[in-house]
C-alpha cells in the first residue's frame, strides 16, 4: 500500500529514526535521511537501504536548529523523489539539570530541535501534501508529552508542545486526507540507553539488570525496554488505511508508565 511513496524521516542517521526509515523502506517506501554523523558511515547507510530494499534512498545534511535549511529538505524530497506522502519528525536531543543551572544554549537548543523544527518541516510539507490528497504526519514525541519527570524542563517543555502542536495541525488538515499523530515512547533500547545502563551499574556498584529494573525502568510497570522495532511497527500502523481515521492522538508506548 506504500509502495513508492516518499518519507522524510529527521534524524535517521541513528536509533529510533533510523528504525523508522528501515521500517518503511521495507514496506517500498522511498527515504530521504537526515541526521548529523560521519559522512561516510551515513553513505554506507543510505547505500544499504538501496540495496537491502530495493528503493531510493537520499541524505540531507539539514540542521534541525535552522528553518531554511528544514524547507529545502523538504523541497529536495520532492524535486528527487517526486513526492513528500510521510513526514516523520524524529530528531531530538537531551540536557538534564535542575531549572535554575538550566544553561541557556541547552534550552534554545532543545527547543528549536525538538519542538520548533517539526513546526518548520510540517509548514512546508503541508502544502505539497494538501494538493495529492494524501499524507502521513508522525511526531516521535515521548512519554513526556504527556508526564513530566524533574531535571527536564525543556525536554519535556518541547514534548508537551509538540502534544499541542500535532493536535492543531491534525484539526486543521483534517479534510485533506492528511493524519497528524504523536508517538510516546517510556524508555526504548537504544545503544545511547545501553551505555547509560553500564555506567550507571558502575557508578552506583549494582548489576546492569538491576540498574534496568530498578533504576531505568522504574517507572515502566512492564520493567522492558520498548524496542526501536516496536516503535518502528507503531509508526508503519499509522501510515496505513487501517489508521486513515486516526489523527491528533498521543500514542504512548510505554510498558504501562502513563496508566499509572
Ligand atoms: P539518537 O540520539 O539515537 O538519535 C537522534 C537523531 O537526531 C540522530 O540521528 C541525530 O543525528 C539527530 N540530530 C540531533 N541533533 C540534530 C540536528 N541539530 N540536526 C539534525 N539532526 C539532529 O536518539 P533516539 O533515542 O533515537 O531519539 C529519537 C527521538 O525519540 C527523539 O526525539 C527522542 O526525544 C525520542 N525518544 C527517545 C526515547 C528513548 O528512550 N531513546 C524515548 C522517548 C522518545
Amino acid at each position: 500500500m506504500l509502495k513508492g511513496k516518499s518519507a522524510v524521516v529527521t534524524g535517521s542517521t541513528s536509533g529510533i529514526g533510523l528504525a523508522i526509515a528501515e521500517t518503511l523502506a521495507n514496506e517500498g517506501v522511498n527515504i530521504m535521511l537526515n541526521g548529523l554523523g560521519d559522512a561516510a558511515k551515513i553513505e554506507e547507510q543510505r547505500a544499504g537501504l538501496e540495496k537491502r530494499f530495493g528503493i531510493k534512498a537520499a541524505y540531507h545534511p539539514a540542521n534541525m536548529t535552522k528553518p531554511t535549511e528544514i524547507a529545502e529538505m523538504v523541497k529536495a524530497t520532492v524535486d528527487t523523489m517526486g513526492s513528500i506522502d510521510i513526514l516523520v519528525n524524529n530528531a531530538g536531543i537531551q540536557h538534564v539539570s535542575p531549572v535554575e543551572e538550566f544553561p541557556i544554549e541547552k534550552w534554545d537548543a532543545i527547543i528549536a530541535i525538538n519542538l520548533s523544527a517539526s513546526f518548520h518541516a510540517i509548514r512546508a510539507a503541508v502544502p505539497y501534501m494538501k494538493k495529492q490528497g494524501w499524507g502521513r504526519i508522525l511526531q516521535v514525541a515521548s512519554v513526556h508529552a504527556l508526564v513530566a519527570s524533574p531535571y527536564k524542563a525543556a525536554y519535556v517543555s518541547a514534548k508537551h508542545g509538540i502534544a499541542g502542536l500535532t493536535k492543531v495541525v491534525a484539526l486543521e488538515v483534517a479534510q485533506h486526507g492528511i493524519t497528524c499523530n504523536a508517538l510516546c515512547p517510556g524508555y526504548v533500547w537504544t545503544p545511547l540507553v545501553a551505555g547509560q545502563v553500564a555506567d550507571t551499574a558502575r557508578v552506583r556498584n549494582m548489576t546492569e539488570e538491576q540498574v534496568k529494573k530498578d533504576v531505568l525502568l522504574a517507572a515502566q510497570p512492564t520493567k522492558q525496554f520498548t524496542t526501536v522495532e516496536q516503535v518502528g511497527g507503531v509508526a508503519l500502523f499509522l501510515c496505513s488505511d487501517a489508521a486513515a481515521n486516526i489523527t491528533g492522538t498521543l500514542q504512548s508506548i510505554d510498558g504501562g508508565w502513563t496508566a499509572q
